[in-house]
């Protein structure tokens, strides 16, 4: 029972650590400043396996966590101080952006030079075949969504990442609309995941959460249908 309860709590520590960096890998963010989603993997900053609390836990890109755990010549490896505080720094930059659920998701409507040139560079067939790519991501992302009632954060990982490149591929409808996907996706995340928790113990607006959760389904269950339209134009293409 103990070691059931030591799971239970590594799994809730690990979804924190999760949600708190939204995939953005602390390293990518701290060196580069690139805040994209990446797979990525859960790293100890003190490099004790032992020791998973909250604190000493970073979301780093598979990369990332390779070098920060190779044990080679630690003059080249990263400090653990330096990894708190690009931590830290991706902490207040996603904060501060918390308003939209992709921060990294460019929302200026006309497509700028650069997004025009990759276009460009593009044959049709390729544009095409990536426009379809996003679509069956969109697709799936809907449909597991509504096989399970709710989503993981790898579906929403997923989704985002197969959906990044999507605003230089279709217009700025689709890219607004894959959007909302995402972020209905994180409300529907956020109130299942509050029902199960408090099935027993209901908070106090617990009434509201499970009326939010009703409406993020019914919202997906039309989303198939609403999404192929708004898509038809951008995939249809010779
Ligand atoms: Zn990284």
């Amino acid at each position: 029972m103990a070691s059931k309860t030591r799971r239970a709590t590594g799994r809730k520590t690990e979804i924190d650590v999760l949600a708190r960096s939204r995939h953005r890998c602390a390293l990518c963010f701290g060196l580069h400043q690139d805040s994209s989603v990446k797979q990525g993997q859960i790293a100890h900053i003190d490099h004790n396996p032992a020791n998973s609390a909250y604190a000493n836990l970073v979301f780093l890109c598979l990369a990332h966590h390779d070098t920060y755990d190779s044990t080679t010549s630690l003059s080249k490896n990263f400090a653990p101080g330096e990894v708190r505080r690009y931590r830290t720094e991706l902490d207040i930059y996603l904060k501060k952006e918390k308003t939209t659920a992709w921060p990294d998701f460019p929302r200026a409507p006309g497509a700028g030079p650069s997004d025009a040139a990759a276009t460009a560079k593009l044959s049709s067939p390729d544009v095409y075949d990536r426009r379809i790519v996003v679509y069956r991501a969109f697709r799936l992302f809907v449909l597991a969504a509504l096989r399970k009632a709710t989503v993981s954060l790898e579906d929403l990982g997923r989704f985002a990442e197969a959906t990044d490149e999507a605003l230089f591929l279709v217009g700025p409808e689709v890219s607004e609309y894959l959007r909302g996907v995402y972020s209905k996706g994180v409300r529907l995340y956020y109130t299942s995941n509050r029902i199960r928790d408090e099935r027993l113990e209901p908070r106090e607006d617990y009434s509201s959460v499970v009326h939010e959760n009703a409406d993020v389904l019914n919202w997906f269950s039309q989303s198939i249908e609403i999404g192929r339209s708004v898509f038809a134009e951008a995939v249809r293409l010779g």
